[in-house]
């Protein structure tokens, strides 16, 4: 049995490992020269910057994911930091903090808004039920058939969080915030988030804070992916860096390997693309097999991708420990694509003093956007603007900074790189550079526009942030193992 892996991303390596581990030979393909995807980090000079993840989700017991990340890596190896609040902001003019603790949560937000107590109660009640539920969400499924049996049996005690979900998917944190009658506690809520996210999104991602299941790992993103690397190559996996996949070679409806764009052919029993999905069905796969009901995702609506990233890393030399980890100033800003932001969102790592020599610090900010093709085109036609453009918007965040933390900040920015849609899709091609695949939408119920199969062609399978909507790392993991649980089940 072989299988051939088309990208190097979370799913690929998780993937690669599963299969690995239990006796099938894998080779993975990666374009880049780099490892990880969209889970990276990068260094300038004496400074490194985390990429991507806030928080692992899966960093301890307690969570089905924390089983999924122990079959492939060593998590244990990982040293986690679980911060006591998630993020602070001002809001009605009154600085709000976001505790990730439910009990401190709940006497903070009661204290503060007394005339909100019943549906600050019925909010937190919510996240108190999910939490004990968590090692079921999902269920470890694991091929065995008595094992799996005696775990769909248990699977009633989902029902109220079933519940939940279908009644409330219809609400997001904003139409939630609108219940409220504290303007300090409505506004918080509508700022929450960068963007609108559904209301069973905020409290799973609650309970995930509350339990301390999701850590941020130190070393940031590259951490987690260094290990995965090292559990790939110790499992005896083939990576193939540098090495783009041009097309999926099918013969009689079945994948049978790959063309690789060096002119390589490569023969497989399976296929697995863990790459961008919109490459993989238009152009990896002959026209002839494509099934006409995918036609219409040739030109996705712009809502149907989720956000893209600029983020403008920095370098200083501060060590910043007086500020909070993580929050949002409020000032005005128009992105040079149009977007307008309200808030600036501030990721300060003076907790990981890996990413910093000693009196230094790393520091993201964040403006997620939907305007990937902007950049991308911009880029492609006129990369002389293109970079013009963003150091004029790297000059003026700065500036921004300054009102903050004093005019003598710009003068301690050593390193200053912003990341635009145009680089994620240059180093992943995800599609208008998006960082999570399909967006959910509002409604958490609404399905994934795709599946992880192509209707009419055997021995492919979809893995990766793509497969279900919402994407991240989590979905990159669980549906890396679906697809591996699904080649063993057939040998
Ligand atoms: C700024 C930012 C912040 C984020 N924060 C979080 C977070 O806090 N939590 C979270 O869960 N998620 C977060 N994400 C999302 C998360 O990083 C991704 O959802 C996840 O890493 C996707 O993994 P993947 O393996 O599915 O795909 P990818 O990481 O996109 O990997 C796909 C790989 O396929 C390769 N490839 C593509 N085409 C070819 C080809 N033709 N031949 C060979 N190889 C090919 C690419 O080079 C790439 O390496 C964030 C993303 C960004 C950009």
């Amino acid at each position: 049995m072989r299988v051939d892996i088309i990208g190097s991303g979370v799913a690929g390596l998780a993937a690669g490992i599963y299969l690995q581990k239990r006796g099938v030979r894998t080779t993975i393909y990666e374009r880049s020269a780099s490892v990880g995807g969209l889970m990276t980090g990068w260094r300038r000079g004496k400074y490194s910057f985390n990429g991507c993840l806030h928080w692992l989700l899966g960093s301890a017991k307690g969570i089905s994911f924390n089983t999924f990340w122990r079959e492939i890596i060593d998590v244990d190896e990982l040293q986690f930091v679980y911060h006591d609040e998630r993020v602070r902001f001002d809001a009605c003019g009154k600085e709000f903090v976001f505790y990730n603790d439910i009990d401190r949560l709940e006497n903070y937000l009661l204290e503060n808004a007394p005339e909100d107590a019943a549906l600050i109660l019925r909010w937190t009640g919510w996240v108190r039920m999910v939490v004990p539920l968590l090692d079921y969400l999902p269920p470890v499924f694991n091929g065995d058939f008595w094992h799996d049996f005696k775990l769909k049996l248990r699977m009633w005690r989902l029902l109220p969080v079933l519940a939940f979900v279908a009644r409330s998917s219809k609400y997001t944190n904003r139409t939630f915030a609108k219940k409220f009658r504290s303007p300090w506690l409505r506004e918080a809520l509508t700022n929450l988030y960068q963007y609108e996210i559904g209301l069973p999104v905020l409290v799973f991602a609650q309970a995930y804070a509350t339990k301390r299941v999701a850590g941020y790992p130190i070393g940031g993103s590259q951490a987690v992916t260094d290990k995965l690397i090292s559990s790939y190559a110790a499992a005896g996996g083939n990576l193939r860096m540098s090495t783009a996949v041009k097309r999926i070679r099918i013969e009689n409806q079945r994948a049978i390997g790959l063309e690789l764009e060096n002119g390589e052919q490569t023969a497989a029993d399976y296929v697995i693309s863990c790459a961008d999905w919109h490459w993989t069905v238009f152009s990896a796969i002959g026209k002839q097999y494509l099934p006409s009901e995918l036609e219409k995702l040739r030109e996705p609506a712009h809502d149907d991708i989720f956000y893209s990233y600029c983020m403008l890393v920095l370098g200083v030399r501060r060590p910043m420990t007086d500020v909070a980890h993580f929050f949002r100033i409020n000032e005005h800003i128009t992105s040079p694509d149009g977007t307008e932001y309200q808030q600036v969102e501030v990721d300060v790592y003076n907790y990981d003093n890996t990413l910093a020599p000693e009196g230094c610090c790393s520091i993201n900010v964040n403006f997620p956007t939907r305007e990937g093709d902007f950049w991308i085109n911009l880029r492609r036609d006129n990369y002389e603007e293109y970079m013009s453009v963003k150091k004029r918007f790297t000059d003026e965040i700065v500036a921004r900074l300054c009102k903050y933390f004093g005019s003598d900040f710009a003068a301690d920015v050593e390193v200053a790189d912003l990341t635009t849609p145009a680089t994620y899709y240059r180093y992943t091609m995800n599609y208008r550079g998006s960082s999570q695949g399909w967006s959910p939408r509002r409604n958490l119920l609404t399905p994934s526009p795709v599946s992880n199969r192509i209707k009419g062609i055997d021995n492919l399978l979809f893995a990766g942030h793509w497969v279900e909507a919402g994407g991240g790392v989590p979905v990159a993991l669980a549906t890396a193992r679906n697809a591996a649980l699904l080649i063993l089940g057939k040998i």
